[in-house]
């Protein structure tokens, strides 16, 4: 049993790590994200909305997410953990999110910070595909797959996202400094934060988590 958060600027790797620790741990991985993108992909009018805020690279309004968040931590795949990426971002989301597991009388494990320096994110966030068919993250310089623009597992062509330009990720990076970084003292203050080194190899980092939740 394992309830985590995984905090962090964009593209500082959460997603990544979220992934390796849902194979490893057997629960869900609730990305607030691919939540929305999928339903802006459905067409849903909360995914049309949304869209509008992502594709800018500015945080959708905490009464949507919060909704979302709400609805996917009452399922049963969450009874025994889950795993938060992406969520929350600002203090009323945190705040929401403890009311919530207060009702459902759950208590939150760890919150994982994984510390990269800004510097980093352009690079990494620009240069960042994925496949479109499981998911799997890649990289044209830092995770390359074996062939090509090809996912290694499915052989098809990889994506970029649309709010993966230059110019979002620097709304991106100032919002996450503005609004979600004031978490980190939140977490801190509650006794829960944990700060992993986000900078090396992607197994490295899943060591330095593996060392927290063992
Ligand atoms: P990244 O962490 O790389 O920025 P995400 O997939 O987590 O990527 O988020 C993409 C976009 O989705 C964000 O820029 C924002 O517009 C929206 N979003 C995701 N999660 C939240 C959230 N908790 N609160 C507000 N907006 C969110
Ligand atoms: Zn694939």
């Amino acid at each position: 049993m394992a309830n985590i958060i995984l905090l962090g600027a964009p593209g500082g790797g959460k997603g990544s790590q979220a992934v390796r620790l849902v194979k490893q741990l057997n629960i869900p991985q609730i990305s607030t994200g691919d939540m929305l993108r999928e339903a802006r992909a459905m067409g849903t009018e909360m995914g049309l909305l949304a869209a509008r805020f992502m594709d800018s690279g500015e945080l959708v309004p905490d009464e949507v997410v919060i909704g979302i968040v709400k609805d996917r931590l009452a399922m049963e795949d969450c009874a025994n953990g889950f795993i938060l990426d992406g969520f929350p971002r600002t203090i009323p989301q945190a705040q929401a999110l403890d009311s919530v597991l207060g009702e459902l009388g759950i208590a939150l494990d760890h919150v994982i910070e994984i510390a990269v320096p800004d510097g980093q994110i352009v690079p990494r966030i620009t240069g960042r595909r994925s496949c479109p068919q499981c998911k799997r993250p890649y990289h044209v310089q830092f995770l390359k797959p074996r062939e090509g623009n090809l996912c290694d597992d499915c052989g098809v062509e990889l994506i970029q996202r649309s709010d993966d330009t230059e110019e979002a990720v620097t709304v991106r990076l100032a919002s996450y400094h503005k609004k979600t970084a004031p978490l980190v003292d939140y977490y801190k203050k509650a006794g829960k934060l944990r700060v992993v080194d986000g900078v090396g190899e992607m197994e490295e980092i899943s060591a330095r988590i593996f060392t927290i939740l063992a």
